[in-house]
């Protein structure tokens, strides 16, 4: 699993770890958005908690990501990007199938402000660019599939605020509680990735095989 605050770059990380690694990357940011992309029953019902930076409720999360991970595609294993997101999914997640490590991505306050608001997202299959740090090759146009580009709105800085709040109050005890676990390695990030990518790509797989 990867933990890291909001806009530390663990999606980006983790696209590329998992195609490194023949896993799958399951992204419950990832799986929200596109049920509200579709319009599903799901998607209705946490819409209004993702545009205002709230978490969407533990009694929809959890059994939502029970069913995912237990599709067959998860068999040959997966990383986990954004759930669990505090103690009782964690907890939960320890019933389902206990996790072998947690990856805590870290970077610098400013580092993180600078991310968060630059970043831009493709439409069609959630590729992650940034305006500064990460271009993509044509303006507004995904590189991946040609999808259109736009800005999440819970990037926007009033929910930027909130959202690093959040994380604060509620998932860093996630961190006591997979530390104890002897389970967390911490990754510093606070180069671009664009310019640094052998650099943190090398201390990803440092921390992985530990
Ligand atoms: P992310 O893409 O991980 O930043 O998630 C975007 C938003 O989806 C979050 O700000 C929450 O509103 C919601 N979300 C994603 N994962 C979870 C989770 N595990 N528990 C509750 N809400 C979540």
């Amino acid at each position: 699993m990867v933990l890291g605050s909001p806009g530390v770059g663990k999606g980006t990380y983790t696209s590329d770890l998992v195609k490194k690694l023949k896993l799958i990357h399951i992204s419950s940011g990832d799986i929200f958005r596109d049920n509200i992309k579709r319009e599903t029953k799901l998607g209705k019902e946490v819409e209004e908690f993702i545009a205002e930076g709230k978490l969407v409720p533990d009694k929809i999360t959890i059994p939502l990501m029970e069913k995912r991970l237990t599709e067959k595609d998860c068999q040959k294993g997966f990383v986990l990007d954004g759930f669990p997101r505090n103690v009782s999914q964690a907890e939960a997640m320890e019933k389902l199938d206990p996790l072998d490590l947690v990856l805590n991505f870290k970077a610098n306050h400013e580092v993180i402000m600078g991310r968060l608001g630059g970043r831009i997202i493709c439409r069609q299959c959630s590729h992650i660019f940034h305006l500064i740090n990460l271009p993509p090759k044509k303006k507004g146009v995904c590189d991946a599939c040609g999808g259109e580009l736009y800005q999440r709105d819970d990037d926007k800085p009033e929910a930027i605020e909130k959202r690093l709040k959040l994380y604060e109050d509620q998932t860093l005890p996630l961190i006591k509680f997979y530390s104890e676990k002897g389970l967390l390695k911490e990754v510093l990030v606070n180069e671009d990735y664009s310019t640094h990518k052998k650099v943190i790509q090398a201390k990803i797989m440092k921390a992985i095989k530990g």
